[in-house]
């Protein structure tokens, strides 16, 4: 019999989830999978730690499935697939911590309300985030739940990297940079000592490429800066999100094309990026494809922003000693990488060209100062760190 741990990735149309054997020393994956589109035409799968397909169901229009139709069609499936298996904890990916919460928490009534107060910081993923905590605690109260957040990893930064040029007053609102994608940033901090030691020790600027996307500095695995800011629609260039904008586009947008704040919203987060300067879609693999100029020069603006970025970054480091790419494109794309480092060569960066068709994870010519790797992110594992920790915490 092994203790599972779950891990609920909660977003607003799917609810992934990861079981974990929480007896292991690495914590081994057990089973996975998801119920996506469940407000449309909802579709579930599972694999089991090989990735083979053990379950798939698909409903025809959504009957009302939602988020809590989702969970309890996952929480049975794994009742009939858990064997033997008790589960122990659940672990919850939450967007915002503000600035109450640096590290993971054990979920109570209290937590929940505070976290719920965060949901104008957050909007478009809080609620969605908070859900299947909210129904876990009422139908399971005695499953100890954990919250892990994508901001804390960043809460330790300086004041000087979280801070906005604005009035006291509105700063002190919780108006300041927050930064996002802190668990995939801490994963990756957690390997480097094993796979890169003097870039755990050093100075060194992470790319997470991914729908989402953003780039982190990290000082002795601590991160000082990162690109996101007050949301997760800043600084870099994304599948459908604009990333860095002059703010006076927004007065712009408001004042002489008479757009409201929602309109808004789904302009800077669903039609621009990638698939916004392109027009023809948001995914990379096919605007690599694309022979369209527009999806070249869209795939030109998204490494050209990576490259200004990294330099900010390592003005925010005062240099750099390496580069690590992660997340789908940049675990993926050997063309991206190659421009991005080409961009970047001025800092004294090249690739090994083979290592990078590879996919690393060392990807640096052996002749340069600054290193550059690969390495593959695991947020969810993170999560299920954290829920391990926080539990023995708790018990003893
Ligand atoms: P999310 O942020 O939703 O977790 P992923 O990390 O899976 O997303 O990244 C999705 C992105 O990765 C998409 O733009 C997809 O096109 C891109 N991607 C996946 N595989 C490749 C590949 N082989 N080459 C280029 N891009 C890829």
């Amino acid at each position: 019999m092994a203790n599972l741990i779950l891990v609920l990735n909660a977003g607003s149309s799917s609810i992934k989830f990861r079981a974990f054997d929480a007896d292991s020393k690495e914590l081994d994956l057990v089973l996975y999978g998801q119920a996506e589109g469940i407000y449309t035409m909802p579709r579930f799968t599972a694999c089991d730690r090989h990735g083979e397909t053990i379950h798939e169901k698909s409903w025809e229009k959504s009957a009302g499935l939602g988020h809590q139709g989702a969970l309890e069609f996952i929480a049975e499936f794994l009742m009939s697939h858990r064997g033997d298996n008790r589960l122990v904890a659940v672990g919850h990916r939450v967007v915002h911590g503000g600035m109450d919460f640096d590290g993971p928490v054990l979920v109570s009534p209290g937590v929940i309300a505070r976290l719920a107060k965060l949901t104008p910081l957050a909007p478009l993923h809080q609620p969605h985030n908070l859900g299947p905590i909210r129904i876990l605690a009422e139908t399971r109260p005695q499953l100890p739940q954990v919250a892990c957040f994508d901001t804390a990893f960043h809460r330790g930064q300086p004041e000087l990297a979280q801070a906005y040029a604005l009035p006291a007053s509105i700063t002190e609102q919780g108006v300041r940079r927050y930064g996002f994608h802190g668990l995939s940033y801490e994963y990756i901090a957690s390997v480097l000592p094993q796979i890169a030691p003097h870039a755990a020790t050093g100075r060194t600027v992470v790319a997470h490429l991914g729908n989402g996307c953003s780039m982190c500095a990290l000082d002795g695995g601590k991160s000082v800066a990162s690109t996101m800011g007050f949301t997760a629609v800043d600084g870099l260039m994304m599948g459908t999100r604009s990333g860095n904008l002059d703010p006076g586009v927004i007065l712009y947008l408001m004042d002489e094309m008479k757009m409201d704040a929602r309109r808004i919203e789904d302009l800077l987060y669903r039609q621009s990026g990638l698939l916004g300067v392109s027009g023809i879609s948001s995914d990379m693999r096919q605007l690599l494809a694309s022979e369209e100029p527009r999806a070249q020069f869209a795939v030109d603006l998204f490494v050209y922003r990576i490259a200004r970025e990294i330099g900010s970054l390592c003005a925010a480091l005062r240099g750099i000693d390496a580069l690590v790419f992660t997340a789908g494109i940049g675990e993926r794309s050997a063309e991206i990488r190659s421009r991005v480092c080409e961009a970047a060569s001025w800092l004294g960066l090249a690739l090994d060209q083979d290592a990078n068709e590879r996919g690393g994870p060392c990807i640096g010519a052996s002749n340069q100062t600054v290193s550059a790797w690969v390495i593959p992110t695991n947020e969810e594992l993170m999560i299920a760190r954290h829920t391990r920790n926080v539990i023995r915490m708790v018990r003893t």
